[in-house]
């Protein structure tokens, strides 16, 4: 027989966890069910802006996580020479947008919002499929190997290669690859004095970023064939491909062991979902909208939908409008980014140094504008203490 559970949330990532801690304060019964053994994210770190972390207000964490991160913005742009083209100023983000944009260990995110469900909130090892997605007059149903739950609202955050996705649209295209590779490092670099930065080569990028323990977070991408890896090791291909560039990056290569450096390819999807939900079923997260991480956006999107979704729990079609427009727009601008950091011949290469230089003395906040019209994103509800204390509309 069908054992009954108001929400089931499919995938314990950023997306699932923090739509479950959403619901769960909105007063829901939530089960996440998270196929892997265990929470533990991929070992690197992410950034949070402003629109993220008044997500996390609203489910009453965004200030440890302000507490535990670094602030980001004291930096800027360079070329593989080392030559600044543009500069950024975390003072000036934080004032422009309401709020600093921080950089933080994923596990610790992810910790937090599983803090926030009960003890028995989430099960892992636990595959599941959706059986049926249910509509007005029916439950829908989620399959696992422990037998089947009926649910009011099933969450489908089950990321980039969803199944809950290809059941809800069947005729969707799915991810399609960006064109480019990534590789990512935390770790300790003893002794490495630097500013953080971006750098942008020919077809490749380098990013070297403080965290809030000491440790730096570095991250990289190049323009290569899907599939792709270093017939020797991936440290060995980051000093192949960044070892000539400008200090801290070769010191950061040499401090990196072959097994600290992770490598993935980045697949979003280039043509938006026709809706973000299909009867008793919401997408969110990379499910429903995988994006470049060329802005930085893809969790934090993630943060909005389930905030969002929260305060739509009794009305999907409402979620839908709220977030389609939103999470398309920002994706289209994660791929412009992306074609425009990821130039790879020479000519556009200079072209762009050069243009971003002029404009970027003409104009200094020019790459927080960027940012305009994301990172001033505003919750639709109150933080969920606030509102159980009565306090009020914001
Ligand atoms: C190189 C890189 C850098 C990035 N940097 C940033 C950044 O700085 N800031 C930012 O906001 N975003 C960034 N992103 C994007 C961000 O990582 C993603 O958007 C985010 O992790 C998506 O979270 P999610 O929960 O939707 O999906 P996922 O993290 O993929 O989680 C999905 C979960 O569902 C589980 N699952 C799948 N199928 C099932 C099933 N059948 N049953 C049960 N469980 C299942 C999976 O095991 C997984 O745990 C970056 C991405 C990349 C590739």
């Amino acid at each position: 027989m069908a054992q009954s559970s108001r929400v089931v949330v499919i995938g314990g990532g950023i997306a699932g966890l923090a739509a479950a801690a959403a619901l769960h304060l909105a007063g829901r019964q939530v089960i996440v069910l998270e196929r892997a053994r265990s929470l533990e994210p991929v070992g690197a770190a992410i950034s949070l802006s402003p629109n993220a972390l008044r997500a996390l207000d609203v489910l009453g964490i965004g200030d440890a996580i302000r507490d535990l991160a670094a602030w980001q913005g004291d930096g800027g742009l360079r070329t593989p020479g080392g030559r600044w083209i543009a500069r950024t100023d975390a003072a000036a983000a934080a004032e422009r947008f309401g709020g600093p944009l921080v950089l933080l260990h994923r596990a610790t995110l992810i910790e937090r919002l599983a803090a926030l469900l009960p003890p028995d909130g989430v099960r892992t090892d636990t595959a599941a499929h959706l059986a049926d997605p249910g509509d007005a007059h029916r439950p829908a149903r989620v399959r696992t190997p422990d037998g089947e739950l009926e649910a009011d609202l099933v969450v489908g955050a089950d990321g980039l290669h969803s199944a809950v996705r290809r059941a809800l649209f069947p005729r969707h295209p799915g991810p399609v690859y960006s064109g480019f590779t990534t590789w990512r490092v935390v770790i300790p670099v003893p002794g490495a004095e630097f500013a953080a930065h971006e750098t942008w080569g020919r077809g490749r990028l380098w990013g070297t970023q403080p965290l809030e323990d000491g440790r730096v977070y570095a991250y990289a991408a190049a323009v290569t064939p899907a599939g792709q890896h270093a017939a020797d090791d991936e440290r060995a291909e980051l000093l192949r491909r960044f070892g000539g560039w400008h200090h801290p990056v070769p010191a950061v290569i040499e401090a990196a062991r072959p097994e600290d450096v992770l490598r993935h390819d980045v697949h979003h999807l280039a043509e938006p979902l026709p809706a973000h939900h299909r009867g008793r079923v919401a997408l969110l997260g990379d499910a429903a909208h995988a994006m470049p991480p060329t802005l930085g956006q893809g969790g934090n999107q993630a943060l909005e939908d389930a905030v969002v979704l929260a305060h739509h729990r009794d009305d999907l079609a409402a979620y839908t409008a709220a977030r389609l427009p939103r999470t398309t727009a920002v994706a289209r601008r994660a791929v412009r980014a992306a074609r425009l950091n990821m130039t790879g011949s020479r000519a556009g290469t200079a072209v762009r140094d050069t243009a971003l230089a002029a404009l970027s003395r003409a104009r200094p906040a020019l790459l927080l504008r960027g940012f305009d019209g994301i990172a001033d994103w505003r919750p639709p509800q109150p933080p969920y203490a606030a509102t159980q204390a009565g306090t009020g509309e914001r």
